[in-house]
């Protein structure tokens, strides 16, 4: 399967600068080998689609409600993300955990919202620096795949320690295939439709460690959120895949 390299915007990109950022990444991508992702803010989806439009670059969104319409004041639908042009959605991202206090439970029945809209899901799991610090990394990845994975689970997995986003910190290269061989054993064993599922790595990546951790066994590719908002970084990192 090819690697996918996605790239998370997060809460950054006024209409000028997103677009000349997925311009940028367009005209820099030549022939790449790996399958690539753009997540703008929510304002910039229907922009940057356009932007990226028969590039073979996809657009997704950053998160998700359960519903599909209704009452919730502030919220976008998985349908209204593919409406405007996404095709992923990145769910159960740890700043999303912590600053909205987004339990499994929840991310499990946005990702429902998800694949019943077309779109492919991103699920993120991962631990804190306190968790791998008390040897508990595995079983918090455990946890978090067991309660926020639904039963019928078809998408992508992305593992980011949370210590190691946006600080510039990587895990060591058997951490990370240590880490990787245990997703994928787990999902063999309690998410059979994921069993093949690629499994990214996120957490500061960068064009001076992408080849090697992207080498990895079980890797399937990454997602980076600073390295992303440079075209020149992110480009180079499409490269190293
Ligand atoms: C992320 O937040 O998904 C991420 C990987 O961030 P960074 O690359 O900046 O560590």
């Amino acid at each position: 399967m090819r690697p996918l390299i996605a790239g998370n915007w997060k809460m950054n990109g006024l209409t000028e600068e997103s677009a000349a950022l997925a311009r940028g990444i367009r005209h820099g991508l030549g022939d790449a080998a790996a399958e690539v992702l753009i997540c703008p803010p929510a304002t910039q989806i229907a922009a940057v689609a356009a932007i990226l439009a028969g590039s073979g670059i996809a657009v997704g969104g950053q998160h998700c409600h359960t519903g599909k319409f209704g009452p919730h004041t502030g919220e976008i639908s998985a349908l209204m993300l593919r409406d405007v042009g996404a095709t992923h959605v990145i769910l159960g991202h740890s700043e999303r955990r912590a600053d909205q206090g987004e339990s499994n439970a929840l991310i499990a029945r946005k990702v429902s919202s998800a694949l019943e809209a077309g779109l492919v899901p991103i699920v993120c799991v991962g631990e804190t620096a306190e968790e791998r610090d008390l040897g508990q990394q595995q079983q918090v990845v455990a946890h978090q795949l067991e309660g926020s994975l639904p039963q019928d689970f078809v998408g992508v997995v992305a593992y980011e320690p949370v210590w190691a986003i946006g600080t510039g910190k990587v895990p060591t290269a058997a951490d990370i295939t240590a880490m990787h061989a245990f997703i994928r054993a787990e999902l063999k064993r309690a998410r059979p439709t994921a069993a093949d599922a690629r499994i990214l790595y996120g957490g500061s990546m960068k064009p001076g460690n992408a080849a090697e951790i992207l080498a990895l066994p079980e890797v399937g590719g990454g997602l980076v959120g600073g390295a992303s908002l440079v075209a020149e970084d992110f480009l180079a990192i499409i490269r190293a895949a």
